[in-house]
């Protein structure tokens, strides 16, 4: 099945006079192979109904119709939303039925037509991780998925603790899931070409920890540990326990050594501080 090279987005793009804008991360995908790949990464079942975050003019949108049951596809910009079924009427006449096309922030939305089993998405690159997290906490049925995001992100999501690239993104997204880099992906690929390479992330969810504390709980000590990195735990948790003695306390109930630093623990870890804080509930 063909997919759009460059001749037909420049086309698409002339035809609504869409000029690709960087606030929205509007890169699109000009390589059939690029979309291959992703494609065959994402290990989509036939059966699956597949998230599209930000389908743009369509490149990987095709690619997902012949692999997936369904697709339902959540683009901001109104201009290319309202393009899109045209677009896929002309290449898949026979799949335009598969394709339901959602206009909406990918950040904000808690509500879909279908319920999605995987997320397949080449994301808008600033806001990647928020929606990322976004979509896993709000649509429980996303079982896995994969991404293209800035490499430099991909990196920081998959980290482990005790890594360089360690962080808020990587301890968040461990909290739904496991990560896992699939590939890099050159800038040649894209209309316009970005400055920086991409990376692919395949993801699977798991069962978040097991504890007494919210995932609101949880994430504010996440936030508060990475705030202030170079800090110890002891220092950089004072401001959210109280004080740097309670700080002390919390960590010590979590069995976590207070003068560790953030990048060492796991998401584990910072489960057993946030429950800490909250003993009656223990
Ligand atoms: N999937 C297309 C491709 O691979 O060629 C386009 C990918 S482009 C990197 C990102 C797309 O996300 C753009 O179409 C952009 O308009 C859309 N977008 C940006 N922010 C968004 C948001 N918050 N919610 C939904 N779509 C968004």
């Amino acid at each position: 099945q063909p997919l759009l090279g460059a001749t037909e987005i420049r086309r698409l793009a002339e035809e609504i006079g869409v000029r690709p804008t960087k606030t929205l991360g509007q890169n699109f995908v000009i390589d059939g192979n690029t979309i291959r790949r992703i494609v065959a990464a994402a290990k989509i079942d036939p059966t699956e109904t597949v998230l599209e975050v930000g389908p743009g003019l369509g490149s990987l949108t095709l690619g997902l119709l012949d692999a997936a049951a369904k697709v339902v596809a959540v683009e901001i910009d109104p201009v290319l939303a309202a393009k899109l079924p045209s677009t896929v009427a002309a290449f898949r006449p026979a799949l335009a039925g598969n394709l339901d096309v959602v206009l909406s922030d990918a950040m904000r939305i808690t509500e879909l037509p279908a319920e999605p089993t995987a997320l397949v998405a080449n994301l808008p690159y600033n806001v990647a991780v928020p929606v990322v997290l976004h979509l896993l906490e709000h649509f429980p049925s996303l079982q896995h998925g994969l991404v293209m995001v800035q490499d430099e992100v991909a990196d920081r999501m998959v980290a482990g603790p005790g890594s360089k690239t360690y962080g808020v993104p990587s301890v968040k997204g461990a909290w739904y899931s496991q990560m896992r880099k699939a590939g890099v992906i050159g800038m040649n690929v894209f209309w316009p070409a970005p400055k920086i390479s991409s990376g692919l992330v395949e993801f699977t969810r798991r069962e978040p920890p097991v504890t007494h504390a919210s995932r609101e709980q949880v994430f504010a000590v996440i936030d508060a540990a990475f705030a202030q990195r170079r800090k110890t735990l002891r220092a950089a948790l004072a401001g959210w326990a109280g004080g740097a003695v309670e700080a002390e306390r919390f960590l010590r109930m979590a069995g976590v050594d207070p003068s560790a630093r953030g990048e060492v623990i796991d998401v584990n870890a910072f489960a057993r501080i946030a429950e800490a804080k909250n003993p009656l509930l223990v």
